[in-house]
């Protein structure tokens, strides 16, 4: 584990979700026996990505909405590097939703971890797409007048390959499942709902929320493969019982890498070709 640690000072609020996530990825990094320099970790603008100074590997951390163009870019150079993308539900349902539509339809071989504490909390509190409707924000004191959007029905729609949803305050549940959906990579496409307590802005889907209405689906039957019953699951009433646990997966779907005619049968990774390149000829006509 300490291999993974940094020196830098934690800044997040106390009680916030973000620690708890923090520590099941450091947790699933070294039960999976990766070493912080076999790993990318990618980053999306919010206190999340705050977390780029607090977890060793090789860290990018980019654009507001952007990091899955990103973190796709870089996996499909090097497709011996697992990549982890971090976003929050802020960006990746507005800023950067079309990205991660794409993301989802083209099944990049990723995983990407939705940091959900259902406002943007690095700008002060602001109401993101996934805050409850009605629910007073800082900025909109009498709460938004839009529909709180459907996430979980927005994924299925799009026909994942992987989707899991935990809850920052269950270390040893989301350890579990962020080493499935690292090892969803060959697959494709993973994407874990991280439901996670803001006690500083959100004030209504808090910690002791949470803890008393989530579960374990797969401790109560639930089988992955069933895309119905996972659907039902991710999508049902939340104000009683959350299914938290690794809701849908299938493996018979190639990843976008694995579409890639230009890449069949190749036994070199991009990467390695692009420094065997000479782009001379390329400046004669200029020079
Ligand atoms: Fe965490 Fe919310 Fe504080 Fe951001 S504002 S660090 S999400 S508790």
């Amino acid at each position: 584990m300490k291999d993974y640690s940094c020196a830098t000072k934690c800044t997040w609020c106390d009680g916030c979700g973000d620690y708890g996530i923090w520590t099941a990825m450091k947790r699933a990094l070294v039960e999976l026996r990766l070493l912080p320099w076999q790993v990318l970790l990618c980053y999306d603008v919010g206190c999340h990505g705050n977390m780029s100074d607090k977890l060793q590997g090789y860290r990018f951390h980019g654009l507001h909405g952007r990091v899955i163009p990103f973190a796709a870019g870089a996996k499909l150079a090097n497709m011996r590097v697992p990549v982890i993308a971090f976003g929050g539900d802020g960006a990746s349902f507005s800023e950067g939703v079309g990205h991660l539509v794409h993301g989802i339809r083209s099944n990049y071989p990723i995983t990407f971890i939705l940091h959900n504490n259902a406002n943007y909390g690095l700008t002060l509190g602001q109401a993101s797409s996934l805050t409850w409707q009605g629910q007073p924000m800082n900025v909109s004191p009498n709460g938004i007048p839009e529909q709180t959007l459907p996430s979980m029905d927005f994924v299925f729609s799009l026909e994942p390959t992987f989707v899991a949803r935990g809850f920052s305050g269950n270390i040893p549940q989301l350890t579990e499942m962020f080493k499935a959906a690292i090892e969803h990579q060959r697959y494709g496409f993973a994407f874990v709902d991280v439901l996670q307590a803001c006690p500083t802005y959100n004030h209504f889907a808090t910690h002791e929320y949470f803890l008393e209405r989530c579960y374990d689906a797969n401790a109560e039957g639930h089988d992955p493969s069933d895309l119905k019953k996972a659907r039902e699951l991710a999508t049902a009433d939340t104000s009683k019982r959350i299914a938290t646990g690794i809701l849908y997966q299938r493996t018979d779907q190639p990843s976008f890498y694995d579409r890639l005619v230009p890449r069949k049968d190749r036994t070199t990774q991009a990467v390695d070709e692009v420094v065997k390149v000479d782009v001379s000829g390329l400046w004669e006509g200029f020079v």
